[in-house]
């Protein structure tokens, strides 16, 4: 027996997905650029992933979905982008303090050549510091970044109030919606968003395709040179597989977001019930602000590590300790750092994310298998 509980870090990408987009592997394997039949069917599967991505999120057409190859090189994309092409309008970047790597790393980087970079803070529960964003904003402000949902912590951040913030004295606001798109209902012209960035397989989309939404009017500057595919922005062959299968996973997604959502929500609720019976846990993250899908704990005097190792070994129950991306780090993660944790704390954190092959059905099997490592693991604890 097996439980896959780290959707966060991958996901089974949707056999009807798969179904949709497998004719463009090798019957319908145009490139879109080229002007024949096979080349205008390749196109025009694009063309409708680009309606069914801005549909997920209300955009306001079709050609505000740039195609990336990642949820990473998107993020990468809106940071570089607004940054090059706005410079001369200031020079400050802003962003919370629990961003993603892939959103903090080109930010530090920005710094390097003469960007200011400040960090926002957030409460204990992970909710963004409305007032401190305020003090921190201003004219010369080129990017403000802030994820929607948290892919560590779950907390969903008030997307709308940080609108009106930035947008009062700054310019863009760009939104990482990598672990809540298609979880909870996105529209970005009602949040005032800028730049919006979407994974596809956290979509159960194939890996190996990203979006970004650019709001009309938004400019940016390219940050690779080639060809002039998806407006200059992303040059390159188009991966048509890995599109044509985000643009249905998202299309699925949209349609089935209500239930699934409150399916997750019912199973990720009697998770946590039970979890925070066991002595000495704590909820990690804000307890009702969260991702639909998300239940993530903190351990006193164990280290996530090795829950996460006992639950795979003896229980075969898979889960994480954080960002997938730092885990294999001995680094306490700075998202558990910034809600206020200490070193010792953040050392013993375990997330689940769950996902369409779960069900309720598993909730007793993980509680005890939790209880189980836990009291294990703390009877070897020289802490
Ligand atoms: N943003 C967030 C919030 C993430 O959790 C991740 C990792 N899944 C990314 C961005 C980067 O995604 P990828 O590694 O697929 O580019």
């Amino acid at each position: 027996m097996s439980i896959y509980l780290d959707y966060q870090s991958a996901c089974p990408v949707d056999p009807r997905a798969v179904e949709f987009a497998g004719r463009y592997l090798a019957e319908d394997f145009g490139n879109p650029s080229a002007l024949h039949a096979t080349g205008l069917a390749a196109k025009a599967v694009v063309e409708e992933a680009r309606e069914k991505v801005a549909r997920l999120i209300n955009a306001e057409g079709p050609s505000t979905i740039i195609f990336t190859g990642s949820a990473t090189e998107a993020n990468n994309l809106a940071i570089h982008g607004t940054a090059a092409r706005n410079a001369g309008a200031g020079k400050q970047l802003l962003a919370s303090a629990i961003e993603h790597i892939s959103v903090l790393n080109p930010l530090k980087y920005l710094q390097k050549t003469g960007f200011s970079l400040s960090l926002v803070p957030v409460d204990a529960s992970g909710l963004l510091d409305l007032e401190a964003l305020k003090g921190q904003v201003s004219p010369e402000t080129v990017l403000t970044s802030v994820q929607y949902g948290s892919s560590e912590i779950g907390t969903v951040q008030p997307i709308k109030e940080i609108a009106e913030i930035v947008h009062s004295g700054a310019r863009y606001l760009h939104v990482d919606a990598t672990a809540a798109a298609g979880k909870i209902p996105i529209d970005v012209q009602r949040d005032s968003i800028d730049l919006l960035t979407i994974s596809s397989n956290d979509l159960y989309g194939p890996q190996g395709a990203g979006a970004l939404y650019v709001r009309p009017g938004v400019r940016l500057q390219p940050v690779s040179f080639g060809g002039g595919q998806e407006r200059g922005l992303r040059p390159g062959t188009e991966n048509l597989f890995a599109i044509a299968g985000l643009g249905e996973a998202a299309r699925l997604a949209g349609q089935e977001l209500e239930a699934e959502g409150s399916r997750l929500k019912g199973m990720r609720d009697r998770l946590i019930g039970e979890i925070l019976k066991i002595e000495q846990s704590h909820l990690t993250g804000h307890p009702q602000r969260r991702l639909p899908h998300h239940a993530s704990f903190r351990f006193s005097r164990i280290e996530g590590e090795s829950i996460l190792l006992t639950l795979d070994a003896m229980f075969g129950i898979q889960v994480s300790t954080g960002s997938a991306c730092s885990s294999r780090t001995l680094e306490p993660s700075h998202v558990l750092l910034a809600i206020g944790l200490k070193h010792e704390e953040a050392h013993g954190s375990m997330v689940m994310t769950l996902g369409k092959r779960n069900s309720q059905d598993e909730v007793p099997a993980i509680v005890e298998a939790v209880e189980k490592t836990v009291q294990r693991l703390r009877a070897m604890s020289p802490l």
